[in-house]
């Protein structure tokens, strides 16, 4: 027998599970499909060797790069999604990221919405995350309200270095972090396995502890884990999506739906259309645009490491330093180059994974004696880079880094910035073109159906109950972490779901 909801969610992530916690409060009966399990409470949740080296918590699933060559994508299949590993820097975009910038490789194209129609949704968002951060002290930030939570304290080391930036004539401000309750009994305790790592206590400010757990309590809510969406049937006009074919339990389910809300992640959500191809949408669901799976932009990301052999670093929780003097400019050119942000530590076994000949004990103390950071450029959005799906259902991701000469300005300066800081070397590592972490834009949102995929609210322009709500909707990828951003339009495309389909 076919079963019937009014809502199915496809994916638990920071889009997915944000929409199913706004809806919950609703009388509509809900499904949350996803394709992972829940992370279990467990010893190798902060063991570097579970998360690094054994790859608990990764899909084993393999890609395949544009050159047809496979690789292992770095992303996790669980409820609460990517959420779950992230380090929890939950920036708004800057005021200018919404409007066209003209970048040193091209144009960063404008978003169909301003920051102050999401400017609203931030504030719920920072809320339900429990978003810790300063407001006044980082020069590129809107105007804006306080955050809801006093931002987390530097450690002395830290705090010493930022007084030394400041001496260098930067402005480094808190990074903005959804942590749980950070020092007190039961919150967060400021370990050192936080960016990667799913956390032990659940005091991360993640999909799955801010907002699935809660909705999943509600009678309205439903959710199958290992339950992966295959396939979006229309009815025959092509124009609604009448049911979804989900393997569950060892078996092909088809379940029906009112609506469809789709936030598998960018490329797993194109995937997902262009799979659900059909006599009527022979390129794919919801592609008259030939957009889907295209534009594909995940940053420019490259991972730096101070290092002092007489310095060791004492510090645990050192993911706290933004650093935006570079965000619209840089100092020898007119175009933006990026943000740099202060990272989690690095342990020996993450490190040895880029050159695993090297012994651990060399790596254990390098790093012991190391300060972490992160450099991370806008790239820009391309039609050719893109995912696609194989005859045998494999994903194909081809990505081209762009924007490359503004990224290697921005590294030139972070390296600066380190030796200025006293620091002997500097190690840098970067995913390049098999870089998935903050994947998004391959479901472009825009007002003109021939130019985008979805609508302002994220509806498909070409089927009239499908919404989608992870990042796929980035007209750009602008430079700063993206996971707020898609909680707070996924708030509001709830907002509007609310008031228009569910009343
Ligand atoms: C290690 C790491 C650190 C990060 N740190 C940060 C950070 O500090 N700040 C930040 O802003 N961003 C960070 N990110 C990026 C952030 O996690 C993502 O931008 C965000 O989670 C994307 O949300 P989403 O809803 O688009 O997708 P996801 O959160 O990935 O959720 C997609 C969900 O869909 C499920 N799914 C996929 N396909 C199907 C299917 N066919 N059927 C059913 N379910 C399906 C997946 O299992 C998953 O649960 C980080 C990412 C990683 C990996
Ligand atoms: S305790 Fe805090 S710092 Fe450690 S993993 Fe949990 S949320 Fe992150």
């Amino acid at each position: 027998m076919t079963e019937r909801f009014d809502v199915i969610i496809i994916g638990s992530g920071a889009g997915g599970g944000t929409m199913a916690h706004a809806l919950s409060a609703t009388s509509a009966r809900i499904l949350i499909l996803e394709r992972g399990d829940v992370v279990p409470q467990e010893a190798e949740n902060w063991s570097p060797v579970a998360v690094w080296k054994h790859r608990r918590y990764q899909t084993r699933e393999r890609w395949l790069d544009g050159r047809g060559r496979e690789f292992s994508p770095y992303t996790h299949y669980c409820v609460g999604g990517n959420s779950k590993f992230w380090g929890s820097v939950l920036f708004r975009l800057r005021r200018e990221d919404f409007q066209a910038t003209e970048h040193m490789d091209g144009l960063s194209p404008a978003w169909p919405i301003d920051y102050d129609t999401l400017a609203p949704f931030y504030d719920t968002a920072e809320r339900l995350y429990h978003v810790h951060g300063e407001t006044g002290s980082d020069p590129t930030e809107a105007p804006r309200g306080p955050y809801p939570y006093a931002p987390i304290p530097h450690s002395i080391e830290m705090a010493a270095i930022v007084g030394q930036l400041r001496q260098q004539g930067l402005h480094p401000s808190p990074l903005p972090l959804g942590l749980v309750r950070p020092g007190e009994p039961g919150g967060c305790v400021l370990c050192d396995t936080c960016n990667s790592f799913p956390c032990q206590i659940h005091a991360k400010g993640d999909a799955e502890v801010c907002c699935v757990r809660t909705a999943i309590e509600r009678p309205n809510v439903t959710m199958w884990t290992k339950a992966r969406a295959l396939r979006l049937r229309t009815d025959p006009s092509g124009r609604k999506v009448e049911s979804v074919d989900v393997e569950h339990e060892g078996r092909t389910r088809r379940v029906d739906a009112s609506l469809i809300v789709v936030s598998c992640g960018a490329i797993n959500s194109a995937a997902l259309l262009l799979g659900s191809a059909s006599a009527i949408h022979p390129q794919g669901l919801a592609n008259s645009s030939g957009l889907v799976g295209r534009r594909y932009m995940a940053h420019q990301a490259t991972m730096m490491e101070g290092f002092h052999p007489f310095r060791k670093n004492h510090t645990v929780f050192q993911k706290t330093v933004a650093i935006n003097d570079f965000y619209f400019r840089g100092p020898d050119t007119p175009y933006p180059l990026g943000q740099i942000q202060s990272q989690g530590r690095t342990h020996g076994v993450m490190a040895q994974t880029a050159y695993p000949f090297i012994p651990l004990w060399a790596y254990e103390a390098w790093v012991s004696r190391g300060v972490d950071w992160l450099a991370m450029s806008e790239d820009l959005p391309d039609e050719d880079n893109r995912v696609s799906v194989e005859a045998d259902g494999r994903i194909r991701l081809a990505y081209q880094p762009n924007n490359t000469r503004a990224h290697a300005m921005l590294v030139r300066e972070a390296k600066r910035m380190l030796y200025r800081l006293g620091f002997w070397s500097v190690v840098k590592h970067s995913h390049g073109s098999q870089n998935t972490t903050h994947q998004c834009g391959t479901l472009v949102f825009g007002t003109d159906a021939r130019t985008s995929v979805l609508d302002t609210f994220c509806r498909a322009h070409d089927v009239e109950n499908l919404f989608v709500v992870d990042a796929s909707f980035f007209p750009s990828s602008a430079a700063v972490n993206p996971a707020l951003t898609i909680a707070a339009q996924a708030l509001r495309v709830a907002e509007h779901i609310r008031e228009t389909e569910l009343t």
